[in-house]
């Protein structure tokens, strides 16, 4: 029997506690959906007014060269490299994450000629899929996405597999491949190994040089706190740089931009995935997010995610049995990402009664509801309150109500 006495004890106890302080939660809000928008650190909205007023405002052009705007996605490139364990010059910040697949599976089908097929998980996020069937159809070279279960990915992969592209932590489930396995399993029969690590960066421990994998990709809205549409990240290891070939050939990726030269010629290394300027003040924001994560102990960060994801499954259970709601996210807290998830056939409505209380998580269609466990900022005695919401919600069976059925674009 968990009590709400227990879980302020861990809140005491908890090293993590000083960090919630860097972090606007608004009033009568339990934000269990940082794994979809992460929330705004104290920090940003200053750093960006003064990069609006003094950058912009009073540097004018100069500010691409004074302030340092042109080195921004390599320099929080780097620093986001301390997170996924890359080299520094082999992570930059650029675009959206759906746009940074796109150019990293191009390099990758660039560097395995001979090979015609994609391995995928069918659960991946819907984007990368639809990235994958894009960039085939467009290439139109015989190209093919080859769709698997979890469990079946190793199985999949043959001679004429030219990449393997996972999303380490499922956005649906929360569950989490093994990355080291699977990057051998793909090396093992000749293909590269592309990670999307948008539920990964800022929640779990990775090593993306230690597991040997060659291309990754990555959100900066997410658990990186970096605000709405934070521009993405992506990696190529260093082994593949030599060669690596972009299928977006923009002037900054270009040898020498301001040469303005009529043809192109790719700037050595990871700096030929630049495409167009950056999103400056979205990399202002960004960085405030970045910094916090690099400031904190990814290991400390994990040993937290797992109390609090197990927590939360076991309150849940204890306290809302025999409401039908199914635990589907792993049983195993170590193949659970940071988040814990729950299928329901009412997973809309209800989980629009709970935001209406204050308890922000999200429904992921069919029937799931997600809620996401940001220990940066989250205590465990929220996990208690968002519980006894989630009770009297489904006790009351206030999602009855027909305003809770109104479907909304953004789920
Ligand atoms: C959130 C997410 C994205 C987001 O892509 P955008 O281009 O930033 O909209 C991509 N892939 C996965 C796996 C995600 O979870």
């Amino acid at each position: 029997m968990i009590t709400r006495a227990q879980l302020a004890a861990l809140d005491a106890a908890d090293p993590l506690a000083p960090m919630r302080e860097r972090f606007h939660v608004p009033q009568g809000v339990i934000y269990l959906d940082g794994n979809s928008l992460g929330p705004m650190p104290r920090a940003t909205p200053g750093r960006v007014a003064e990069v609006v007023a003094r950058e912009w405002g009073e540097g004018l052009i100069r500010s691409w060269n004074d302030a340092g705007w042109m080195a921004l996605p390599g320099r929080i490139g780097a620093k986001i490299a301390r997170l996924i364990g890359a080299p520094a010059e082999t992570v930059m910040v650029a675009d959206s994450t759906s746009v940074n697949l796109y150019k990293v599976l191009g390099a990758a089908l660039a560097a395995r000629p001979g090979r015609r097929v994609i391995v995928s998980e069918r659960g991946n996020f819907p984007t990368d899929l639809y990235i994958a069937e894009g960039l085939a159809a467009l290439l139109d070279r015989g190209h093919r996405l080859k769709l698997v279960e979890g469990h079946e990915i190793a199985a999949a992969i043959d001679e004429d597999t030219a990449v393997v592209m996972l999303t380490h932590v499922n956005y649906h489930t929360g569950a989490m491949f093994d990355m080291t396995a699977i990057t051998a399993a793909a090396h093992a029969k000749g293909a590269l190994m592309l990670w999307d690590l948008a539920h990964s960066a800022g929640a779990v421990p990775v090593d993306l040089t230690a597991a040997g994998a060659d291309l990754a990709v990555g959100c900066g809205y997410k658990f990186l706190n970096g605000g709405p549409g934070a521009p993405a990240f992506l990696h190529v290891a260093s082994h593949l740089l030599p060669d690596v070939r972009f299928p977006l050939t923009g002037w900054l990726g270009h040898a020498a931009p301001f040469a303005f030269e009529p043809s192109y010629r790719p700037a050595g290394g990871i700096a030929a995935a630049f495409v167009g300027s950056p999103p400056v003040l979205s990399m202002a924001a960004l960085e405030v997010g970045v910094d916090i994560a690099c400031e904190t102990p990814m290991g400390a960060v994990r040993a937290k995610s797992v109390a609090q994801t197990t927590l939360f499954a076991d309150l849940v259970a204890q306290e809302c049995g025999g409401h039908g709601l199914v635990l589907a996210s792993p049983v195993e807290a170590e193949r659970r990402g940071s988040q814990v998830c729950f299928a329901h056939p009412e997973a809309y409505p209800i989980m629009q009664a709970l935001i209406a209380r204050g308890v922000i998580g999200d429904f992921r269609a069919p029937d799931i509801l997600r809620f996401g466990i940001t220990p940066l900022y989250l205590r465990f005695a929220d996990l208690w309150d968002a519980v006894a919401i989630l009770r009297a919600v489904l006790q009351s069976g206030e999602w009855r109500e027909e305003r809770f059925r109104i479907r909304r674009a953004v789920t």
